[in-house]
């Protein structure tokens, strides 16, 4: 069976989806189908509300619950708004400190043709979105969008969007040579966000 949740360090994580509107190559998805050897993340079905908080369990005793996936988390937007409603009202009743973080490639207002982020506006406390690249030409080669040269510009809104409505905004990229990493900072720090490089975590997957 898959793992719908799982933990990996402080945090509990929700595998919410196969389904993303990108196709990058170095994905962990077309690498295995198990994480770091322990967890199978391929869903054969996309799990409910209920079924997330039910496996998530005591989510006061984590730093956070990460709205994630092999694939992309806001597909779903129902399911995280429903389910980050009840989380951050089990932290508030517990007086926790625990996060509610969103892990996106920030396509979401692409594939919804709105505005979500307001919607996602005291669920969400941080977000982390998948900048992956300095420029568009690199996106485009490293991440195949079903959205094609739309989808670069897009995230950089997205970013730009998130940070009037979730507190905590990062722009990550993956440790890869194709990508200026001094550029990507560069743009991370013109955007007013945080700025992370991903470990690309080939040696680690189950083939
Ligand atoms: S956007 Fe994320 S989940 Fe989607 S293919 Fe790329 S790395 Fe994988």
């Amino acid at each position: 069976m898959s793992d719908i949740v799982y933990q990996a360090g402080n945090s509990l994580y929700l595998n919410i989806t196969n389904r993303c509107t990108n196709q990058c190559p170095f994905c962990v998805r077309y690498k295995s189908r198990k994480f770091n050897r322990k967890h199978l993340l391929w869903l054969e079905k996309e799990p409910a509300a209920e079924e997330l908080l039910a496996a998530g369990g005591d989510i006061s005793k984590y730093k956070q619950i990460v709205f994630c996936g092999y694939g992309e988390p806001t597909i779903r937007l129902d399911i995280i708004k429903a389910v980050a409603a009840e989380l951050k009202s089990k932290i508030k009743n517990k007086k926790s400190k625990t996060m509610v973080r969103l892990d996106t490639n920030g396509h979401g207002n692409l594939f919804w043709g709105r505005n979500i982020l307001p919607e996602l506006k005291g669920l969400i406390d941080s977000v982390s979105v998948s900048l992956n690249a300095a420029d568009a030409a690199t996106y485009d080669k490293l991440c195949h969008s079903a959205y094609g040269p739309a989808a670069y510009p897009a995230v950089i809104d997205f970013i730009k969007e998130a940070k009037k409505h979730i507190p905590e905004v990062e722009a990550s990229i993956v440790d890869l040579p194709a990508v200026d990493k001094k550029k990507a900072r560069a743009l991370a720090a013109g955007l007013g966000v945080k700025f992370r490089i991903r470990p690309y975590y080939e040696e680690s997957y189950v083939r």
